[in-house]
């Protein structure tokens, strides 16, 4: 059977792999990188290929760079003024990159799908299972499941769990912006450090 695991080189979908991959043994499984053309997008493709490659997965970089323009045109308005910094990730991410990647899949004859949504996305957008559930239909029209293993966990549970398979954490990003080293300041920045800071609280406590 042919599995594609969609990696975006952030903790949930680097822990997903590791999960299926040495969790659950899957075989089959090909990573798709979905390029957006956002701006880190390089060093989140470094960053998944760094993670697919100790698994020894085949990991592929899709670019869809209109999608750059995308979404800035189907993000919320309040963010879409000049001057603001660039519309980025959140939620908008699996919607964008859901159907792109079901339809590479229904070519590709893959018959599941592994999308790393977790339990904090749902709480935190609250469109997200509503459109979830299209794109599950939409995926079945093509003869192709769509799984999230992930979406019962807390981001700090993704933590621990991607301790305890040894998961190569401090090579993923989940900053919104370019660089060398994260800007430790944008949402995804804080949610890690906060999941980072418990996961290890919890470790030290046992
Ligand atoms: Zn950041």
């Amino acid at each position: 059977m042919k599995r594609l695991v969609m990696l975006s080189g952030g903790v949930d979908s680097s822990v997903l792999l590791y999960k299926l991959k040495k969790q659950e043994r899957l075989e089959g499984l090909v990573a798709v990188y979905l390029d957006l053309g956002t701006p880190p997008a390089e060093r989140e493709w470094r960053a998944a290929e760094k993670v697919a490659s100790r698994l020894g997965v085949a990991v592929y970089r899709n670019r869809v760079p209109h999608f750059e323009l995308g979404d800035r045109l189907f993000s919320p308005p309040e963010l879409a003024f000049p001057g603001r910094e660039p519309i980025q990730a959140g939620w908008t991410d699996p919607c964008t990159m859901t159907p792109i990647t079901g339809s590479l899949a229904a070519k590709m004859g893959v018959e599941e799908v592994y999308l790393g949504v977790i339990k904090d996305d749902f709480a935190s957008h609250p469109r997200l299972e509503a459109y979830l559930a299209l794109v599950k239909k939409f995926l079945e029209f093509n003869q192709v499941q769509l799984k999230m293993p992930l979406s019962g966990l807390t981001k700090q549970e993704v933590v621990a769990l991607g301790h305890e398979l040894g998961v190569p954490l401090e090579e993923t990003w989940s900053c919104v912006a370019s660089g060398e080293a994260p800007c430790g300041a944008c949402n995804p920045c804080i949610a890690r450090e906060e999941a980072f800071a418990l996961a290890d609280a919890k470790a030290l406590a046992r």
